[in-house]
Parts: C-alpha cells; sequence; structure tokens
C-alpha cells in the first residue's frame, strides 16, 4: 500500500488465491490443487486455427465487439447450447470471461448501487463490483440445498438500490449446480422489482451424473434481464488465450463495447480466429475432458470420505470440492496456511470466496491423479496430527 494508489485500489482485498499461489510458489515439493486451471491441452485444430490466421495477416485490430464472423460463431454458440435466440448484433467478444464480467458492471452499475451476489462466489466479482463503484450484498449458497440459495432470503435483500443479480452454475468454488426452479424464480425477481442479472456459466459444460445446464437468457419473459457470459477457457482449455464472449439485451451489450473500447480496444485477432475454431469444432474433446473430471472427483471425494471430520457436498459440476472443515476448529485460513506449510499441499481458504465460504476449503481437480492422490495422502497425515 503507498499513498500514491488510488483510495479505491487500496479497499480492494487481494485476491487469496493469489495468496496461497504465490506463497506456495516460493517453496518446492508442493502439490499444487490451489489454481482452477485444467491441465489439458488446447485442442490441436484450435491451435492449427491460431497458426493459420497469423500467417493469413489476420494480425491488425478488428471492430471493438470482434470480427463478424467471431460474433456470428458466438451468436451460434448461444442458440445451439443455450437456447437464447441471440444475433451477432447483441454479443461481444471479451479478454476472457473476466473482461465481459468487468465490462458489464462497468456499463450497468451507478455509484452506491447494489448488487446481490449468490455467496461463496469466485472471487473477483468483489474487485469488479467495487471497480463500479457498487456495492456487493451477499445471498448464502446454503450447503444444506447443495449450494442453492433460499429465494425468499435473496428477494428480502434488494431494496431500492438494488440494481443487479449475480450469480454463478455450475459454481466455483462449491461445485453447486443450480436447479431450474431456482434459476426461474432468480428471472422471477429480476421481472419483478427490474433488475438485470449477470449469469456467468464458464463452467456450463463441465457438469456430471445427468445435471443439465440451463441458461435463464433462454426464457422470452427474463431475456431483456440477462446478460449472459461465457468463456473459452475452461471448456476449450484455454485459460491462457483469453478469449471469453457476452449476450445480452442490445441496450447494455452496446454499453458494454463502450466500455471495452476504453481498456483493450478489442481482443486479439488471432485469439478470435482460434475461439471461431473451438466453438464450431468438434465436441468429443469437450466429452472426454468431462469424463476425465469425473473419474478424479469420484477419486478425491473417496479418499475425502476417509479423513474424519471432513463433511463434504458431491459436486454436480465444474472442477473443485469444497470441503466443510469446521470440525477441526480453525479459520480455513489457518487451516490451508498449516496445509501449505506443514504438509507442502496448497489449496484455497473458503474465506477468499466471500462471507459465506468461511469454514471451508476449495480444492481443484484440474490436476493430474497423481498430484491428486499424493496431496489426498498428505492431508490425510496432517488431519490426523492435528
Ligand atoms: N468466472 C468464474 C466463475 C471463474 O471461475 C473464472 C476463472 O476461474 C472466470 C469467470 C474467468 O474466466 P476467464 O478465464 O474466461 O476470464
Amino acid at each position: 500500500m503507498s499513498d500514491r494508489q488510488s483510495d479505491l485500489v487500496n479497499s480492494m482485498p487481494s485476491s487469496q488465491i493469489r495468496k496461497i499461489f504465490n506463497a506456495a510458489s516460493l517453496m518446492t515439493d508442493v502439490m499444487h490443487l490451489e489454481l482452477g486451471d485444467p491441465d489439458f491441452a488446447t485442442p490441436p485444430h484450435v491451435i492449427e486455427a491460431a497458426h493459420r490466421a497469423a500467417r493469413d495477416g489476420f494480425t491488425h485490430y478488428t471492430a471493438t465487439a470482434g470480427m463478424p464472423e467471431a460474433l456470428e460463431a458466438v451468436a451460434l454458440k448461444f442458440q445451439r447450447d443455450n437456447g437464447i435466440p441471440c444475433e451477432p448484433g447483441n454479443c461481444v467478444m471479451s479478454v476472457g470471461a473476466v473482461g465481459a464480467l468487468y465490462s458489464a458492471c462497468m456499463a450497468v452499475l451507478n455509484p452506491g448501487d447494489e448488487v446481490i451476489v449468490t455467496d461463496p462466489f469466485w472471487s473477483n466479482y468483489s474487485g469488479q463490483v467495487a471497480m463500479a463503484r457498487g456495492k456487493l450484498i451477499s445471498v448464502p449458497l446454503k450447503e444444506s440445498l447443495g449450494f442453492s440459495p433460499d429465494l425468499e432470503e435473496l428477494e428480502s435483500k434488494i431494496t431500492p438500490r438494488t440494481r443487479m443479480i449475480i450469480y454463478n452454475s455450475p459454481n466455483n468454488p462449491s461445485g453447486g449446480v443450480l436447479p431450474k426452479e431456482v434459476l426461474m424464480g432468480i428471472g422471477e425477481l429480476a421481472l419483478k422489482h427490474n433488475l438485470i442479472v449477470l449469469a456467468d456459466e464458464v463452467y456450463e459444460k463441465i457438469i456430471y451424473d445427468g445435471n443439465t445446464h440451463f441458461s435463464l437468457g433462454s426464457v422470452p419473459d427474463y431475456r431483456n434481464h440477462v446478460i449472459t457470459v461465457n468463456s473459452c477457457s475452461k471448456t476449450y482449455a484455454m485459460t491462457g488465450w483469453r478469449v471469453g464472449f457476452a449476450t445480452g439485451p442490445v441496450d447494455i451489450v452496446t454499453a458494454m463495447v463502450k466500455v471495452q473500447e476504453t481498456f483493450s480496444s478489442c481482443i486479439s485477432a488471432v485469439v478470435q480466429k482460434a475461439a471461431i475454431a473451438a466453438l464450431t469444432g468438434p465436441d468429443d474433446y469437450v466429452k472426454e475432458m468431462v469424463s476425465v473430471y469425473v473419474d478424479r472427483r469420484d477419486a478425491i471425494l473417496k479418499r475425502l470420505d476417509g479423513i474424519p471430520g471432513m463433511k463434504t457436498v458431491k459436486p454436480g459440476g465444474a472442477f473443485y470440492v469444497f470441503p466443510n472443515i469446521r470440525e477441526y476448529g480453525m479459520s480455513s485460513y489457518d487451516f490451508a496456511t498449516r496445509l501449505l506449510q506443514e504438509a507442502r499441499v496448497a489449496v484455497v481458504p473458503g474465506s477468499g470466496f466471500g462471507i459465506y465460504g468461511e469454514g471451508h476449503i476449495r480444492i481443484a481437480f484440474s490436476v493430474a491423479n497423481q498430484v491428486i492422490g499424493e496431496a489426498l495422502d498428505r492431508m490425510a497425515s496432517f488431519v490426523e496430527s492435528l
């Protein structure tokens, strides 16, 4: 902290994921279960498309929202996979989903506006809402409801200052998948109170046990209130390419594009070409990846089940488990820090995901089975030593 930094930046908490990652990076022999970065390679046809694009001269600025064929591919994806009848004109290509989430907050919020978020949540939302001078209001995702919110409780948090609801399903960090009835309830509240819903769907394809993903933006009554955000990061193992996209009501998407102009002009042309290949190419790769995640999830759940005191809700999607560690009588930060120092296993304290994340740790299974096996051996010995 320095007096040359803005008050806004100084007021923003730093990410606990990064804190643990940075500490773990200075140590040797660490089992890394803290980052949500798939260990799979980007599909070869996507890499080839990027090579070809660079050779063919797609090395210039594009329109701020994206190149027409990329927006066409995104619109088709939203129609095909999500039932959202959008046009290229109400889509935008962004710097990862994070770019679209940021633009959406900046496009919609006025200073002092309240934003209801289902909590625990991906911590970047705090910074995004803070940058727009908004105020986050947490509504718990209840462990007893499989990490779903109680809609009456959610409605009770709505005030005249409420402008937006943010949810993420499948959810990081809990792995919970919101049932369709709950999503419809959120849509109904948005309609009743004239709110915008920011639906973060980046884990839509990483979903298990016959759960199906439902996009609120597909419902005609609610469509005019919903911004749907997605990206190539998790679905196609493309975190480092930084490509996301969104659709929503045309007035809001137009405002998001205006915001995007201020910080990125447009996204990389080569990367847009790669995204087109990902979105229009075969999806057997995604199916294989999901079946590997299921095996890993089941292996990890079996191991956690054998550790006394560890209580875990089976995740229905994403690649995280979020065990309850209250039984050990210490804060999630202390548990994660000691686990790292004493057992060389990096996980994220639940307190890094909002006020209702406390009492949990997040374990990412976006790593190989051998790493999971060794990490869980170490975790079991660590818990035994407590
Ligand atoms: N939304 C959620 C819930 C995430 O977990 C992440 C990344 O971990 C993102 C958005 C950001 O995705 P992207 O890499 O597309 O910016």
